[in-house]
């Protein structure tokens, strides 16, 4: 029984990073926002508007579908998906049906050193419902109420074919997406605040050459729910396989608290929707010399810089996983090499020291102060041995949250970086000259005078002398004039 196949396909669901909804001018910063506060005839759905393309949606689903390495289809067409439900005001909803952005892509990842492909069978763009609020409405407290502010926010849809062969190759994929996403900038990929979401298929078989019923599980909010949910799908179907049981095509929820997927409906196949091309938004070709110009503008994506990194700078393949994880960071990292050319010492700060201190502030590299310049500042002044490590990470928290260069730092706290012997001397010498009383009081056996001069010293070092240091050479110097 051990031998069951295992097929898995996704279903993502990106929020794409427009200012507007999809066919109207409403923003789509509905977080925090009242209900129903980002609203108009069109997302509302009210008989008599006219929905009008934002020509951003478009631009972003063809960069993610050539990322993809998609081929992109010369017509855009738009189908209504009909069906009811409160929370979608037409009674459709707007998505493509025959004719996707793109089709035919593929997405690689990596997981245990091993580069893995999964074939996508199209990518293409759709509006989002409004959301159901069953909970702390104001006036009625025990009604449910609809807020329409997600209504008509772009959505591009990405289909996998079922290439995926186990719930960790299915996480480790997803995770790509969302690097793919935050690289291109045509999505934040946020999980949590739902701009990423993901539904998968699975199959279990025991003939190796067929595919098995296809479940569809749904609800699956995290990264670990996806892993967990289909790990939890995998050992129920091996079960029903073994008893001899059919298994139904059904779609099945993610319950996150018992942790067990449960049966929701069965399955719609495309006719139970009525899907027809949308009168209102008549197809249209896409210009090859802007398709061509988004081409060349795709930034190098996160598996080839990750393979770079590592070839290029010796990085072993997690510390390079580490800084590919979020583009922001591996421009900063590279930024950072542009003034200090020293790539393990760099990189090992940012994964350990730089990313302590952004989690601390709840920011990413690109809201903190600090800038290429001064963090490398910093790691030179640990290099010439200025200052000490120790000492170099509390400088970094200051500058995390005072916006204070290196120097600024330490002169302010009065932190030592005079860092050779030979430039103490001078000070050191003129404080002899300047306290003959406390000196012959030192030679005399005063314990007491020898502190007061090391004092007058540091004063005159306004403390950019570390004191091991300063009772190190006047101590020498004492003993030379003694
Ligand atoms: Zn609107």
């Amino acid at each position: 029984m051990n031998n069951l196949k295992i097929t898995i396909g996704l279903e993502v669901h990106c929020q794409l990073s427009t200012r507007a909804k999809m066919f109207c001018r409403c923003g789509t910063d509905y977080i925090g926002k009242g209900p129903n506060s980002l609203t108009c005839p069109v997302c509302l759905g009210l008989p008599g508007s006219l929905p009008v393309l934002n020509q951003r949606v478009l631009d972003l689903a063809l960069q993610l579908a050539l990322a993809l390495g998609c081929r992109i289809l010369p017509k855009v067409v738009f189908h209504r998906k009909n069906y009811f439900y409160p929370d979608l005001p037409k009674g459709y909803q707007v998505s493509q049906y025959d004719y996707p952005i793109g089709v035919n892509g593929s997405i690689d990842y990596a997981l245990q050193g091993q580069r893995k492909s999964v074939r996508i069978k199209r990518v293409h763009v759709e509006e989002d419902a409004g959301k159901l609020v069953h909970e702390g409405m104001a006036l009625m407290p025990d009604q449910s109420g609809v807020d329409f502010n997600r209504s008509g926010i772009p959505l591009a849809e990405i289909v996998t074919e079922p290439d995926i062969r186990s719930p960790e190759e299915a996480r480790e994929c997803l995770m790509m997406f969302r690097s793919l996403v935050r690289y291109l900038e045509v999505s934040d990929g946020n999980m949590e605040e739902g701009s990423l979401r993901c539904d998968a298929n699975i199959s279990l078989s025991r003939n190796p050459g067929e595919m098995g019923v296809k479940v569809e599980v749904k609800n699956m909010n995290s990264f670990r729910s996806v892993y967990r949910a289909l790990s939890f799908e995998v050992e129920r179907q091996k079960v029903l396989l073994h008893e001899g049981k059919e298994i139904s095509q059904e779609t099945r929820h993610w319950d996150e608290i018992k942790h067990v997927t449960v049966s929701s409906r069965g399955k719609e196949e495309a006719e139970d929707y009525r899907y027809f091309p949308d009168p209102d938004l008549l197809p249209f070709s896409i210009d090859e010399a802007s398709l061509m110009n988004i081409r060349e503008k795709l930034p190098e994506l996160p598996l080839e810089r990750k393979e770079r990194f590592m070839l290029e700078y010796e990085l072993t393949e997690s510390e390079a996983g580490v800084l590919v994880s979020s583009k922001m960071l591996a421009d900063f990292f590279e930024e950072c090499l542009k003034e200090l050319n020293k790539p393990k010492t760099v990189c090992n700060w940012i994964t350990t020291e730089v990313l302590r201190n952004l989690k601390n502030l709840g920011k990413n590299i690109n809201q903190s102060e600090i800038t290429p310049k001064a963090f490398t500042e910093l790691l030179r002044m640990i290099e010439k041995k200025e200052i000490s490590g120790t000492i170099a990470k509390s400088v970094l928290e200051e500058m995390f949250t005072s916006g204070m260069n290196a120097r600024e730092v330490i002169s302010k706290r009065g932190i030592s970086f005079i860092s050779s012997e030979k430039e103490l001397e001078n000070i050191v010498v003129d404080v002899i000259e300047n306290n003959p009383q406390s000196v012959a009081d030192y030679l005399g056996g005063k314990q007491k005078a020898f502190n007061f001069l090391v004092g007058q010293v540091m004063r005159q070092t306004r403390g950019q002398a570390s004191p091991e240091m300063v009772k190190n050479v006047l101590y020498k110097q004492l003993s030379a004039g003694g």
